[in-house]
Order: C-alpha cells, then structure tokens, then sequence
C-alpha cells in the first residue's frame, strides 16, 4: 500500500487522484489531505478517505467543517498544509493551484519525501530551489503534467539522459481557430470550452493564452536538466501525442494515449509498474493526427511575453507566473478582457526589480507582482 499525502484534494487533479485511488483501492491508501477553501467537498472527502491528517488553509471555511472522524487531526490556516506536507506518507501529491505550492513542495522536499508534483507554478517560480534542495535531501521530483510524463516515459522514467531536443506538443486551446480580431470580444465561458481537455478554471485559460506551454517549456527544463535551446513547441491539435524526445541519432520517440491525466496520476503513483487499464484504449482506425510549427505569437502573444520572462531567469519567472494568476482572475470574473490579461502581465513584468533567489525574495516578488496587476487594473 502506498501511502499518499494529497495536496490540492478538491480541485481538478485532486479528485481525479483520488478516483485513480478509488480504481485501486489494494495499490493506495490517503494518509493526509489538504485543500484551500471547499469545505463542504472537503468533509466529504475526510469521511470518505478518514486521512490521519486533514488541512484547510482558509480559516473562514475551516470554521464552517460540522464534523471531522475520529482517527483525522485537523489543522487550518495558512501553514496548516505543511502539516500534511511533512506527514508521515511514502508520497506527497502536489495538486494545489498557484504560487502556495512552493512552500509545500520545499516542506516535504526537506522532510525527506518523493513529490509528485501537478502545481506547475510552483517549478515555474521556484525550479531551481526545488530541484537542487531534491538532489541535496536525494528524493525525487515526478512529473504529472501529460507532456512532462510522457516526456519522462520516453527518457525511460529518467535514466536516460542523453537527448537532442525535448519536444512539447500544443493543442492551441480554445481560439486557436478563431479569427485574430475577434479575440478582443471573447468571453470567459467560451474561454473554458478547451477542445480536448477538461480541466481547472486557471489553466483552461492559460491554455487559451498559450502561457500554459510557457511554463511548460520552463517545467521541462527543470525537471529534465534541459537548457531552453534543447527545448521546441509544435502545435498538435489532438492532444493524442502528449510530448516527444529526440535523441542524438535523429530517433524521435513519442507517448500516446487518449487525453485522461488518470494515466500521467496513476503513473506518477506506481513507475515503473504500470497499473491494467488506467485509461481506455487508443483507437487507430481512422485517427488522423496533425503537426504544426512553433506556436504564432500573434494569437499568443501571452506566449511569447511569458516564455522571455522565463529566459531571464532569476525572479522574472516568479513575476510572470503571479501576475498572471492575478490576471486570469480578472478575465475570469469579467473584470478585463481576454486581450487585457497580456497588458497586465507586461504592466507587472516591467515592474520588477531583480532579486537572488531564496524562498523569501520570491515571496516579496509573488506580492508585488499581484499587486502590480491590480494597480495596472485600476489606471
Ligand atoms: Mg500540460
């Protein structure tokens, strides 16, 4: 039985964690579960799963849990995920969403415990402290995002080293057929009708925008030693081919798959076993899969803007990835247009000042960033 502290319970990846758990309920067990504010699918969650640690970070939804079983302790507040963070599991699965997961990762990092990590806002932010405090405390970071896993299978669940180029596929998102103009007008709902995917609120968006892929290209670096030069983008409509490796003798070796994270969740859990019949299978008979170029800055120029924060390393990333959250926020409660999310992103990025990076600089940096946006939305 693997025992699973599981980070981010109640979002989109979090319960399809723990449908994976439910699937196989001889391979794992939820010692610890921690979410931000649902409380009413929180408790349920508790009941169900009876963790020995339960956390809320939001103090107003803590106090409306009616009931907590016997064997849970339960903490609240905004530090009360370390708690879970650092529990006694042979796993920690960061699903949470935004910039708080950095800290969780850093906690269980130290406490000496394998990550599974789907928060890619905390390798954004945060990669290089991460990924030299995981070689240092010798546990591993595993990658969840599709296009990291399938990456990670095909570098052989990372023992091979050796690669020419690390290629990321791109569905487009929601108007990737759209004419440019209309960008302008585009509403938040047909912002989520992602053609592939279903997914969180934040994401979908930044799957529109194409920042998502941005923070991948960061993601893959980090996680897979890979300077930005031995890393490509290329437009993939069907999401079918979640990502490719290259290798020296000109070999391209791909992952396929139907588009479920139930497969990239199981695998995180189990590698380098691989469970019976996670996903459906792959359908061949008349399945049509297409490739394009680099992605058009033109439709996404959030791309572009994200992807050269990134390049600059330092806090720039950290910057990018808060502004951008604070930015998403907006559209998303109809306060800007989608076309506005860029204009606040660059109005932040111009805004920051450059700083080493240690966990509390990149705090400071977080702040500032929001706060930018919100000044940056107010003028
Ligand atoms: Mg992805």
């Amino acid at each position: 039985m693997k025992k699973i502290a599981l980070l981010g319970s109640t979002g989109s990846i979090g319960r399809q964690v723990l449908s994976v758990v439910d699937s196989y309920p001889d391979k794992f067990k939820i010692t610890a579960l921690a979410a931000n504010s649902s409380f009413s699918a929180f408790e349920e969650q508790m009941f169900r799963y009876k963790p020995d640690i339960a956390t809320l970070t939001d103090i107003e939804a803590a106090k409306k849990i009616t009931a907590i079983p016997d064997v849970t302790s339960f903490y609240y507040g905004e530090n009360s995920i370390l708690h879970a963070a650092t529990s006694d599991a042979d796993i920690v699965f960061v699903a949470v969403m935004g910039f708080c997961g950095l800290k969780a990762v850093l906690a269980a990092i130290e406490a000496g415990k394998d990550v599974a990590i789907a928060n890619k806002e905390t390798l954004v932010a945060g990669g290089e402290l991460v990924t030299s405090a995981a070689k240092r405390k010798g546990v591993r970071i595993i990658p969840v995002d599709s296009e990291h896993s399938a990456i990670w299978q095909a570098l052989d669940f990372g023992r091979i080293k050796k690669f020419r180029r690390l290629i990321l596929t791109a569905s487009g998102g929601a108007f990737r057929d759209l004419p440019l103009e209309a960008l302008d007008t585009v509403t938040a709902k047909e912002a989520l009708n992602h053609p592939n995917w279903r997914m969180g609120d934040k994401i979908t968006v930044d799957c529109a925008t194409m920042t998502n892929k941005a923070f991948e290209v960061a993601e893959a670096g980090w996680l897979f030693d890979a300077p930005f030069d031995k890393i490509s983008v290329v437009m993939h409509r069907e999401s079918i081919v979640h990502s490719m490796v290259e290798f020296p003798d000109g070999a391209v070796i791909a992952q396929l798959s139907s588009h479920d994270m139930r497969l990239p969740i199981a695998l995180a859990l189990t590698y380098p076993e691989r469970l019976e019949s996670v996903v459906p299978p792959l359908g061949f008979d008349g399945l049509k899969l297409n490739f394009g170029g680099a992605p058009d800055v033109k439709r996404y120029p959030c791309y572009k803007l994200i992807l050269d924060a990134i390049k600059s390393g330092k806090n720039y990333p950290c910057a990018a990835s808060a502004a951008n959250e604070v930015a998403v926020r907006l559209f998303l409660s109809g306060k800007i247009k989608f076309t506005g999310i860029y204009n606040l992103v660059a109005h932040a990025l111009d805004g920051v000042k450059e700083e080493s990076l240690t966990y509390e600089s990149l705090d400071v940096t977080d702040k500032l960033a929001r706060k930018a946006v919100y000044e940056g939305f107010q003028c």
